[in-house]
């Protein structure tokens, strides 16, 4: 029998980011590492799409007392111009600030530059005043105390229409209340954007922790369904939670689907997580292989293969293209995907990170 969910109390299968520690399952060791982090200048979370970096941070950071704020890049980008505008990311900044509108101190200074936390943003900044305003603001959440800022899916700050590291690098280097933590799912873009190991970027040289986000592993996927139908009172057969744990490769937010739609769909659930799963990776895919014409061959010829070797790849982009690429062109393109994490490499061969997203492929393209 399937029992239903009853009412909307929040459990593991719960769909949204979980923002307490009671809802988080397993990560205590992310979560220990992310409280000492909070008094270094610059963290950054890294793991695949799905893993549960937005958890991570805001349960922590709910539990520690401690002012923050949050803002979701991927909400300000607009899919539409591929852009990250100054006004929207004010906007956001300035709604996340609202929570912590209750410190006068904070008020105060910020009313200074006429912006209030109580009404909506009337102030439309220019390209030019931006940083200006910018800064005030995080002066004046320096002049809180001890600061959180947290940019979620941050690599997506490489579109904005005005520079944005010189800011960060000011913040790291004058503001020493305020720790920045950095979310993303595109490791490589994020390490772009920042630019600590480039040069030319302004955070170049700068110390940073790093926190990765891994899969669960096999054991912790089928402890994490265990424990989701138990609290649902379901007793679900261990055969169907091991194939489960089996095919979702440890990613908590396919975890999540699943347990939601056995209630519904029972042994035809895995099925549906796939068909809907793929469905949204789907998107992200189309997305991403208008950037470049090979991306698609690339990730096929390493879907259909699993462990795929270079030779492999390039045999399979000639015979589809018809076209005798470059070297260079080939490993720039395969390079990248690594960067966006959705190719692994792992002993000198390539495979897709998220089995989903290779169902996809196989099924969809
Ligand atoms: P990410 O930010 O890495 O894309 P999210 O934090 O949005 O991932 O998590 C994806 C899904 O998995 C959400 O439904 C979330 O509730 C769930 N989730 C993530 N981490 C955990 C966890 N440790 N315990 C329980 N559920 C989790
Ligand atoms: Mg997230």
């Amino acid at each position: 029998m399937i029992p239903s969910i009853t009412g909307d109390t929040s459990t593991l299968f719960s769909t949204e980011p979980k923002d307490s520690l009671e809802e988080l399952f397993d990560r205590e060791r992310e979560v220990g590492r992310l409280k000492e982090s909070v008094n270094e200048r610059l963290v950054l979370v890294l793991g695949l799409r799905r893993t549960g970096k937005s958890s991570l941070v805001l349960a922590t950071l709910n539990s520690m007392n401690i002012n923050y704020v949050y803002v979701d890049v991927r909400k300000v980008y607009d899919d539409v111009s591929k852009k990250v505008t100054v006004d929207k990311l004010i906007d956001e900044l300035h709604s996340s600030l609202v929570s912590l509108s209750k410190k006068e101190k904070l008020k105060k200074a910020l009313s200074e530059l006429e912006i209030s936390v109580e009404s909506p943003l009337r102030i439309r900044v220019s390209k030019d005043t931006f940083r200006r305003v910018a800064i005030k603001i995080f002066d004046a959440l320096n002049g809180l105390g001890k600061t959180v800022v947290a940019f979620d899916e941050a690599q997506y700050l490489r579109f904005s229409t005005v520079g944005l590291r010189p800011l960060l690098a000011y913040i790291y280097d004058h503001l020493k209340n305020i720790t920045v933590i950095l979310t993303g799912s595109e490791i490589g873009l994020l390490h772009d954007f920042a630019g600590l190991e480039d040069p030319n970027s302004e955070l170049y040289g700068r110390y940073y922790k790093a926190i990765e986000v891994m899969p669960f592993t096999r054991e912790t996927s089928e402890e994490f369904l265990r424990t989701g139908f138990k609290q649902l009172g379901a007793d679900v057969d261990q055969r169907v939670i091991e194939r489960a744990a089996d095919e979702l490769g440890g990613i908590v937010g396919w975890l999540v689907y699943f347990g939601k739609l056995y209630q519904e769909k029972g042994d035809a659930a895995l099925d549906e997580v796939k068909e809907v799963g793929s469905r949204l990776v789907k998107k992200e895919l189309d997305e991403l292989f208008q950037k470049s014409p090979y991306y698609s061959h690339i990730m096929k010829a390493i879907a259909v293969t699993g462990n795929t070797r270079w030779k492999n790849v390039v045999d399979y982009l000639v015979a589809q293209t018809g076209k005798n690429l470059t070297n260079a062109t080939i490993s720039r393109d395969l390079n990248n995907l690594v960067k966006m994490g959705f190719i692994k490499k792992e002993n000198g061969t390539y495979h897709i990170a998220d089995p989903i997203v290779r169902y996809t492929l196989l099924e969809k393209y």
